[in-house]
This record gives C-alpha cells, structure tokens and sequence, in this order.
C-alpha cells in the first residue's frame, strides 16, 4: 500500500506505455514486502527534462530509469556521470542521493550479466556486432572491458559503424576492430566469430534476418548466437541459428540484468533477479497473447 513513507522511483522515456520496468519492479516490491513504488513518467519533449529532473529531486524521489529517447539527452541535467556512463555517452539509471543526481549505464552490465548466467567464457572470444547505435555501443563497450580484443562492426550506415570503431580505439588500442556494410558479404566473418550480436531492430515486428541468408549458412554449433531483441522471445535469426546448432540467447535476460543492476544501485540490496525476470515473462505473454486474441 502507497503512504507516506513510500520511496518511489520510475522511468522517464518517451512513449512509455510499453516499458517492462514497472512491472518487473513492482513484482519485486510486493514479494519482498518493501514499501517501494515504481511509477511511469511520461516525458514528451527532451526539452522538458530540465523541468522534470528538478522535480523529481524535489519530490523526494530515490532514483530513476530512463529510456528511449532520453538516455543521451539526460547527461547535461546530471551532476555526476560514472566513468562507464561517460564512455558510452548514455544514460539509463539514476540515484538521487544526498541532494546530487549521478547517472549509471547499467545496459553493458545487463549484458555481461547475462553471459556469467550461461557460464559462457570471454576470453579469446571474437565477436561480431550487427548495429551500432546505442546498444551496440553499451555491448561492445562493455565487452571490451571484459578483455574481449577482436571485434567485427556491421551497420547499415557504414560511418555509425566507424564512429563506434573509433571511440573501441581510442580507449582499447590494442583491439582489432574491422567494419562493413550490413548488406556485405560477412560469411567469412560470421564463420570466424564466436558470438554473434544482433543489436538491430530487425526481427522484431516482421519475419526478417538481420543478415543475408546465404551468409546465415555458415551459424554453426560452435557460435553463441544473441539477439537484443526480447520479443518475439524467438526471432527469425534466433530460430534458424538455433535450426543449425548454435547456441543462442533473447534480449530478455539483458533487459533483466540491467533492472537487476539498477535494483542494487538504488537499495544496496541483493537484485531479485528471478523474480523480476519472472514478472516480465509474464506480462509479454499476456500482453502479445491479448494482442494474437486481438488480431484473430
Ligand atoms: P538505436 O536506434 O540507437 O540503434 C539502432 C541500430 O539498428 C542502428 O545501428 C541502426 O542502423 C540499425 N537499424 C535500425 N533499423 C534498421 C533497419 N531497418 N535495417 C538495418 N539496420 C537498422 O537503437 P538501440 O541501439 O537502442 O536498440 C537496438 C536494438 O536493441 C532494438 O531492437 C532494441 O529493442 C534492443 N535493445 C535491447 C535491450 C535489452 O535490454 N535487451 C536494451 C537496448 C536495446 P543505422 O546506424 O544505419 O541507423
């Protein structure tokens, strides 16, 4: 029950109708009897964010979200920005403490989390990256911080690509980091790399591959196929590299590790992950079953 003493925290994002996050964190609030709410902020227009952050510290709120298309713009209202926030130049979590705002990336550690789940070892690993806008960026960044040296870029827009390239270099010398346009020929890449990432939004609403099909051939059981992409929780990539062996991965337990992330940040407190992932599993089902019902 919401009184007084309720510590509230939320997302800001534009539109947000679709978020996970309330639903994850609320699950969690109720099953471990914390008086804690987490509420929706619509926040239409970027400009409106010098308004909405003042209040939400004047609110007395502990921590925020924030998520398209605001994790970049948010920076310049923060006081602080952590290292690893800074390099990806985004934003998604903030704690209100002691009067300051400090702003976090937790998307890279939602990742990384992810792969100490499977057990799956980053050492020697290459890795080809399909995308390179901001979860791209988190990804790689955050990979190359594990150790992971050998890079493979491939985007739509060659020169994102290339900016992402650069920004690898000049905080990772050492790596090796290639780039081609997505529509390349990237068989010999693809039969190369270990851990393939879809970080486009291909697959998502529509029965398309990120890649060309004849380049898909070359998946194979000694690939971790991971797709970004939650739902559909399989897409076309995730089905056939699964049809050939690979092992793969949907974007949920990203999404999980990220809020599980943000959790820790806020209350110090050990993440619920279980909880949470269960909480989101469940409300996808019902939201795309209702959805199905709706269209039959
Ligand atoms: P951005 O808009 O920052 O980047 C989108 C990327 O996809 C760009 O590289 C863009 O290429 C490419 N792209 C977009 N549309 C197409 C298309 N039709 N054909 C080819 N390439 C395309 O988005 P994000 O990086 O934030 O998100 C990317 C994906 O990752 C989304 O599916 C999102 O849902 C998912 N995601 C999942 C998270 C999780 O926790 N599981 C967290 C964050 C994102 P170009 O440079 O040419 O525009």
């Amino acid at each position: 029950m919401v009184n007084g003493e309720t510590k509230l925290v939320g997302v800001v994002g534009y539109p947000i109708t679709h978020s996970l996050s309330p639903v994850m964190f609320n699950a969690v609030f109720e099953s471990r009897q914390m008086n804690w709410c987490y509420i929706p902020l619509a926040v239409k227009n970027a400009e409106d964010l010098k308004i909405v952050i003042p209040a939400l510290k004047k609110l007395g709120f502990t921590g925020f979200n924030v998520t398209m298309p605001y994790k970049e713009a948010v920076i310049e209202y923060l006081d602080e920005v952590t290292a690893f926030a800074k390099l990806a130049e985004a934003v998604n979590v903030v704690h209100l403490q002691g009067g300051q705002t400090i702003g976090y990336n937790t998307d890279g550690r939602g990742f990384i989390r992810s792969l100490e789940e499977i057990d799956y070892q980053l050492s020697g690993k290459k890795v080809l990256i399909l995308g390179a806008g901001g979860a791209a960026k988190a990804v790689a960044l955050s990979l190359a911080l594990e150790g992971v040296r050998s890079f493979t870029l491939a985007n739509r827009t060659l020169r994102h690509a290339e900016r992402l390239a650069n920004r690898l270099l000049e905080k990772f010398p050492q790596a090796q980091v290639e780039v081609f346009p997505l529509g390349g020929e990237l068989a010999f890449y693809l039969e190369n790399a270990d851990l393939i990432i879809n970080a486009t939004p291909i697959g998502m609403k529509n029965e398309e591959l990120p890649l060309k099909e004849s380049d898909v051939k070359v998946i194979s059981n000694r690939h971790l196929v991971y797709d970004l992409i939650y739902w559909p929780d399989e897409t076309p990539l995730l089905k056939l590299a699964k049809h050939k062996g690979a092992r793969v991965v949907n974007g949920l337990p990203m999404l999980v590790g990220q809020a599980a992330a943000s959790f820790e940040i806020w209350t110090g407190l050990e993440p619920p992950v279980q909880t949470m992932r269960a909480a989101a599993e469940k409300f996808l089902e019902e939201r795309h079953g209702q959805a199905e019902k709706a269209i039959g």
